[in-house]
């Protein structure tokens, strides 16, 4: 028997269902994203502006998942669309070199402290694949540090050790890796000193987006240690470029990495990667050491929206207003939680909003917890029907929020009323 919340979910929902049903035949669990695997079913959307988002059936959500966090701009922002469209009129690919690549290489090293020179890719995943190679061929040495839960994209290397989703990755590449718990910069050097360690890749404010934080002191650490033990150290920046200032967690913290990863905003809503950083480590390409061609590398209409997204981050406003539109909303959500007395905070960096619901707890600026946490996180099935109330109520996100320049104060009070309202739903189903 499906709850109420489930009930109504189905009833605002038909074409969605039966989208989902059709999905079912084509695509492993429906869904073509991991994360859009949903019960009963995920929600089809046909389009967006702004921070806004329509479905299928017609119901309009303030929407916070904002392109997996590549939209800081929002949903077809006009610049993008004309530049887009401009250039899709003059071709999609030229099977040559182009201004606009050079356009874009020139916006990232404007904004980026390490990128002394960039290589493009097509996703994320292709960008610290290449960040992990160049770090082997440059170091001469092959196995590479990560960090628990710390996400680099789906490849064998990055995804060795996750505790789900791994199958099939060849020993011989697992044993390259080396997974040790964040903060611990001894245990770090210790690896270190194992031998044969050619890299040192963090995800530049922690776990799950920062959503499992690591304090920036620790960035500097990782940095002092690896420059005394001649090991490359990656910064992945997929998220956090672009958003947690202009010039990523790099330019925030002022901690300068040998490499660094970088995708989403990058690239302004379309496909793309790209690796940036000293100039001898890239050039690891041009000494021929690794091949690097790819149908879509730096492709024109990646280069112009990538372009273009870049320069309206560095000419106009557009951290200052999605961080601006982050504090309301943490302040706000804080709010609700008081209010419903419901244990719970939020937290996060610029314009990164998380939540612990059902934990009260002191955090310092980052989000760390200090002193003893009271509570515990709510369970898998609260979870779950918080998340479908909350699309009930209209808004596209229950626990963590990617904000764009475009969540107008009209928008986040809405969602706030949204989230005040869910969360009661949840907790009058006796769930909370
Ligand atoms: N690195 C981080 C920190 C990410 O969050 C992601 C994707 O979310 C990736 C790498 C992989 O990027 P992509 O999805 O473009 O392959």
């Amino acid at each position: 028997m499906s709850s109420e919340i489930e009930q109504l979910y189905t009833r605002l929902h038909p074409k969605s269902a039966e989208l989902a049903a059709r999905a079912r035949d084509h695509f492993p669990n429906g869904v073509t994203h991991d994360t859009r695997k949903m019960s009963p079913f995920g929600i089809y959307m046909t389009h967006g502006e702004g921070s806004k988002k329509w479905d299928v059936d017609g119901n309009e959500y303030v929407e916070y998942r904002t392109g997996h966090g590549s939209l800081i701009l929002g949903q077809a922002h006009p610049e993008i669309v004309k530049t887009v469209q401009d250039q899709m009129a003059r071709s999609t690919h030229l099977s040559a070199s182009t201004e606009v690549e050079i356009r874009w290489a020139e916006r990232v090293k404007e904004l980026i402290p390490c990128a002394e020179k960039v290589r493009f890719h097509s996703s994320g995943t292709e960008a610290v694949m290449m960040a992990l190679r160049m770090s082997r061929v440059y170091t001469g040495k092959t196995r590479i540090i990560k960090f628990t839960d710390h996400f680099h994209g789906w490849s064998d290397y990055a995804a060795a050790g996750n505790e789900n989703g791994a199958a099939g990755i060849p020993s011989e590449t697992a044993s390259t890796m080396i997974t040790l718990p964040s903060h611990d910069v001894a245990a770090v050097e210790k690896a270190i000193e194992g031998g044969d360690i050619a890299a040192v890749i963090v995800e530049s404010t922690g776990a799950h987006m920062g959503g499992d934080p690591i304090h920036p002191d620790f960035l500097h650490q990782l940095r002092d240690v690896t420059s005394k033990h001649g090991v490359v150290f990656i910064m992945d920046e997929v998220v956090t470029g672009f958003r947690v200032s202009p010039g990523g967690a790099q330019a925030r913290f002022g901690v300068t990495p040998d490499l660094c990863t970088m995708a989403k905003i990058l690239a302004g809503g379309l496909p793309g990667g790209a690796v940036a950083g000293k100039t001898d480590i890239i050039n690891t390409i041009e000494r021929g050491d690794i091949g690097h061609p790819g149908t879509f590398n730096a492709n024109p209409l990646s280069a112009a929206a990538g372009s273009k997204a870049l320069e309206l981050v560095a000419t106009t406003p557009v951290n200052v207003k999605a961080d601006a539109a982050a504090d309301r909303l943490r302040k706000g959500l804080d709010d609700v939680f008081a209010r419903l007395e419901v244990p719970g905070h939020s937290y996060g960096i610029a314009s990164i909003v998380h939540t612990r619901i059902g934990v009260s707890a002191e955090v310092d600026e980052y989000g760390i917890i200090r002193g003893e946490p009271r509570g515990e996180p709510i369970s898998a099935e609260a979870d779950h029907e918080l998340s479908m109330a909350m699309q009930n109520n209209g808004v596209d996100s229950h626990r963590r929020f990617l904000m764009a320049m475009t969540h107008e104060d009209e928008l986040v009070d809405r969602t706030l009323e949204a989230f005040e309202k869910s969360l009661s739903e949840v907790r009058e189903a006796g769930l909370i």
